[in-house]
């Protein structure tokens, strides 16, 4: 697996306000955005694509189209959909599946309550989306997800992580290079109740507020 920390000043200086506990929501879900789109620019180097003959108003050259079949962008629901556009802005011709994945409060185990997926996806780019990397469960389920659906490679895109959610899902999918992780910082470690600690707290209510 694969880790990469966008370390940039524009990512530090979004980061902080994404941490800060006076910002509202939505300055929050404004400032997610943004710095998902910086994460996309990361996450999307290796991204396939093929070369195409055009021609510009001055002459012919070859230029680099996406290649097919299209990248797909998976946001785990619901606080990955906060990532949602900033990531298809500078993907637009993706496509978009959704996987609603829940995190049981005492036991920290992730669950599949909904998902909205091609049954195929061999050969496909996949973007998981989820802010917070915290112990690991949710995305080492969603990265398996995938692969059993035979996607090629799984890029994960997280706002933050933990220490504990990097090396657990290090371990549930080994050394394998298909699966990277792109996140803004990785944090000191995880509390009692499984929070990123310094974090950002509960990304869904700091996106969408306490339901
Ligand atoms: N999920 C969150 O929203 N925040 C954390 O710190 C950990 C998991």
């Amino acid at each position: 697996m694969r880790l990469h920390i966008a370390d940039h000043p524009l990512v530090a200086h979004k980061l902080t306000v994404l941490r800060d506990r006076e910002t509202d929501s939505p300055t929050f879900r404004r400032l997610a955005d943004e710095l998902v789109t910086l994460l996309a620019y990361e996450a999307t180097r290796d991204v396939r694509t093929t070369d195409v003959a055009i021609t510009t108003p001055v002459g012919p050259t070859t230029g680099t189209r996406l290649s097919s079949p299209k990248p797909l962008v998976v946001p785990i629901l619901r606080a990955g959909l906060g990532m949602l556009d900033g990531m298809t802005r500078l993907l637009p011709t993706a496509e978009v599946g959704f996987l609603g994945m829940i995190r049981d409060e005492e036991t920290l185990q992730a669950t599949t309550y909904a998902t909205r997926l091609p049954d195929d996806l061999s050969g496909r780019q996949c973007y998981l989306l989820d802010p917070m990397l915290a112990t690991g469960g949710t995305l080492a389920a969603a990265v398996e997800y995938l692969f059993a659906r035979g996607a090629d490679d799984v890029t994960a895109l997280c706002l933050l992580a933990a220490p504990e959610g990097v090396e657990a899902l290090r371990a549930a999918v080994g050394e394998d290079a298909r699966v990277q992780v792109v996140t803004a910082a990785v944090d000191e470690r995880l509390d009692d109740n499984g929070y990123i600690v310094p974090g950002l707290g509960d990304a869904g209510d700091r996106l969408y507020g306490v339901v």
